[in-house]
């Protein structure tokens, strides 16, 4: 496909959407993101992995997206979280204070730094009813980082965007599965693993 050729170097193929549009036809939502506009903004990859990525892959796959991607090898779905906080700020939705226990999270940071730059003054993103390993209420979409900070405070909630599964798919985009870190798909999540018992263990090691 023509967007795959022009971005040889960029991890991202399209958006699902479009990706979509060239296997499948008619039938499909118009491109959100402008991926594929007259073969793609030279700064398109720039602007929407700003805020990164939310990897939808191996035990963190969401079938509803990953369904359309299955017969094609080495790309996996991923939530674009630039565009989404764009689209979230936008409809003025307010943030909700929701409870740790409540929801599904990736565990494990990689970086100290990052931890500590966390800040919860920034509400996190998560989705309602929306496929987990966990199977909890919420599925944390973005702010990882910003809940680790806040278990190692003690803290049990946090404040939360609260958007629908449907609300995320014009934000999904296909991505080279290489791109990703190695444990994208392997994750624990703080159903099985509690976030604190995560950090006790790595507090050196970070
Ligand atoms: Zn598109």
């Amino acid at each position: 496909m023509a967007v795959v050729k022009s971005r040889k170097k960029c991890p991202v193929v399209s958006c699902l959407r479009c990706f979509r549009k060239e296997k499948f036809g008619k039938d499909v939502p118009p491109c959100r993101l402008q991926c594929d506009a007259d073969g793609g903004d030279p700064k398109w990859y720039q602007t929407i992995s700003r805020l990164g990525f939310h990897s939808m892959v191996g035990r963190w796959h969401i079938s509803d997206f990953s369904k359309h991607v299955v017969s094609s090898k080495g790309l996996v779905c991923a939530v674009a979280i630039a565009p989404l906080v764009e689209y979230i700020k936008r409809r003025k939705r307010e943030a909700k204070t929701i409870e740790l226990a409540d929801v599904c999270v990736k565990v494990g940071v990689r970086s100290k730094t990052r931890l500590e730059r966390a800040d919860t003054k920034y509400p996190c993103i998560v989705a309602i009813d929306c496929e987990n390993p966990a199977r909890k209420m919420y599925r944390m979409i973005d702010g990882k980082h910003r809940v680790h900070r806040a278990v190692s405070f003690n803290e049990k909630a946090v404040r939360c965007y609260v958007v629908e599964t449907r609300e995320l798919e014009p934000f999904v985009v296909l991505v080279h599965a290489p791109a990703l870190p190695s444990d994208a798909g392997t994750a624990p999540d703080s159903g099985d693993t509690p976030i604190n018992e995560w950090l006790r263990r790595h507090s050196r090691s970070l």
